[in-house]
């Protein structure tokens, strides 16, 4: 017997319809590329959301098409993620910190129709696009006063194609399980991978992701996502965040320690969420100047291992509760975040953060299972270690034109993560499957090493990478930067780690580096340095 519910497909459209009814006076506030800050309504972002869904059918977009941005985190980005999707296009936002070349190569592979662009990013597109030979046209996130020169043969400016528009669209309803977005992933290996997001997808993650236990999101919050909106579609929170009528805070283009501060503290910011690269600027700059964050409550870390330094450091230095997350731009992205249960709360302080320090939870809606390496589930006793696998109703099944079809299997998606699960059902990450040193046919995790250098007061920022060694195959070769003022001395931190860990995992080697190759999702490119150092020999 079928229950006799209201069959509404869950729609893209529909969370921002819902805001700008049931919150309209609430901010989305936006540093734009020109300079100013830029303010407007839930209201306005939805009548101009709906003259963008009427400027693409003006410019014979259809269903199905994808749409490209290269974009900051903005207003304007906003509104062709909403009027693009919620039209029944699809949304492709791609990372401007990519090369020319890898540009071109997904305006191909996704057949965007027309990119969107900030005015950052028009250089690169300018070298990309002649290259794309299906590209209708390229569109300058401007007004015409601010409107470049520019060599492309088919430019738009973003005002103007707006201005021509009504700001009433009837938001189609079709299929929830049509395609919203697509997110290529980082492709450290080989060709990057589409992921091809579905408006269902997208809202039940939303749903998810909002609750207490995850990020606890509601129109009593200010939400500042320095995430990109090109990263995993800013870790979903601009859906989310809509969802709940809170209101959104839009970094723009810069995101260093001062420029962040400023718009954290200026809008009372309560809640925001990035990659630890991006917390050690703030952290040093707020330590430097002296700064505090009195609204702030939560963050989320997540993308690479927050080291357990910078959770303790933001509650016991600044107050501001860090709740370490676990994600892939494959999972929408989130896959798990960290809160104490109740009882864990009456642990003492000491112990807490052990439990903090590891990836975290699964919402409802995502199931992990460990898989041994002779292919069976491992017990979630905190200690068998495996590849995790995940599955959901906001898990891949599939890549886009079905490439790396190996990474789905019986119904699970392979992470390439190795890592534990706990009794209380914590997951920790023990290292990416490639970045794990093998020494002497065991495996020493890099995450472990780098969190353990973390903790020396002399120490920025730790990077382990595996060196091949004629008897044990590969040894680690620890890379740091130094704290600001400090001076790391290589004996000195080897026995520090010596202290910590069994004599076999220390580092044979340590080397002080100025800074380390960050990725476009902020990341330290454990490629790069392997490459860097590939014909460094111990002493
Ligand atoms: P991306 O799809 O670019 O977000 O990258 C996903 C990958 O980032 C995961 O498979 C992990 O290897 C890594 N990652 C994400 N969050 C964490 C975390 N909190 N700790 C360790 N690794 C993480």
């Amino acid at each position: 017997m079928l229950g006799l519910m209201m069959d509404m497909p869950l729609l893209v459209s529909s969370l921002l319809r819902h805001a700008a009814a049931n919150h309209a006076e609430v901010e989305i506030v936006s540093r734009t590329v020109e300079g100013p800050v830029h303010r407007y309504t839930y209201a306005d972002a939805h009548r101009r959301a709906q003259r963008m869904a009427n400027a693409l059918t003006a410019l014979g977009v259809q269903p199905g098409d994808r749409i490209g941005t290269i974009a900051w985190n903005g207003y304007r980005h906003y509104e062709v993620w909403f009027g693009t999707s919620g039209m029944g296009a699809v949304c492709h936002t791609m990372n401007p910190r990519l090369h020319p070349d890898q540009i071109a190569y997904l305006l191909n592979h996704a057949e965007d129709r027309y990119v969107f662009v900030d005015l950052t990013f028009l250089p690169l597109i300018e070298q990309a696009a002649p290259r794309a030979p299906a590209l209708q046209g390229v569109v300058v996130m401007t007004d015409r006063a601010h409107m470049p020169d520019t060599t492309l043969a088919n430019a738009i400016c973003y005002e103007e194609l707006l201005d021509g528009q009504g700001d009433a669209f009837e938001w189609p309803v079709f299929d929830e399980n049509t395609a919203s977005s697509l997110c290529y992933t980082s492709g450290t290996t080989g060709h990057p991978k589409g992921v091809l997001y579905s408006h269902r997808a997208t809202l039940l993650h939303s749903y998810a992701i909002a609750m207490p236990s995850m990020m606890c999101l509601s129109d009593r919050e200010s939400v500042l996502p320095v995430v990109p909106m090109f990263h995993a579609n800013a870790w979903g929170i601009p859906y989310a965040a809509t969802m709940t009528g809170a209101k959104q805070v839009m970094p723009g283009p810069l995101l260093d320690g001062k420029s962040l501060w400023e718009m954290l503290d200026g809008e009372k910011v309560t809640f925001s969420a990035g990659v630890p690269t991006i917390w050690h600027g703030l952290l040093a700059y707020m330590r430097e100047n002296g700064k505090r964050l009195d609204s702030m409550q939560r963050m989320v870390i997540g993308g690479s291992a927050a080291p357990r330094s910078m959770i303790e450091a933001l509650d016991r230095e600044f107050g501001i509760e860090a709740r370490h997350g676990w994600g892939m731009t494959e999972m929408s992205p989130v896959g798990a975040i960290n809160t104490l249960k109740p009882w864990m709360l009456d642990l003492p302080e000491a112990e807490q953060p052990d439990i903090l320090a590891k990836q975290g939870r699964p919402p409802f809606g995502v199931e992990m299972m460990i898989e041994g390496d002779d292919g069976t589930p491992q017990p979630h006793d905190g200690v068998a270690q495996g590849e995790l696998k995940v599955r959901g109703p906001w898990v891949c099944r599939a890549y886009f034109k079905n490439e790396g079809a190996e990474a789905h299997r019986d119904g699970w998606f392979g992470t390439g993560d190795v890592a534990t699960v706990d009794a209380d059902g914590y997951m920790q990450i023990v290292d990416r499957k490639k970045d794990m040193i093998k020494s002497g046919g065991e495996w020493i995790s890099s995450i472990d090493l780098e969190d353990l250098a973390m903790r020396h007061p002399d120490i920025a920022q730790a990077a382990v990478i595996g060196i091949a060694h004629p008897k044990w195959d590969e040894r680690p070769l620890l890379l740091v930067t130094a704290a600001p003022g400090r001076n790391p001395q290589r004996n000195e931190v080897l026995q520090f780690l010596e202290s910590k860990v069994a004599k076999w995992w220390v580092p044979d080697e340590m080397i002080v580096v100025d800074s380390f190759p960050i990725g476009g999702t902020g990341k330290i490119l454990k490629t790069d340095l392997r490459e860097t150092y590939r014909d460094f020999r111990f002493p």
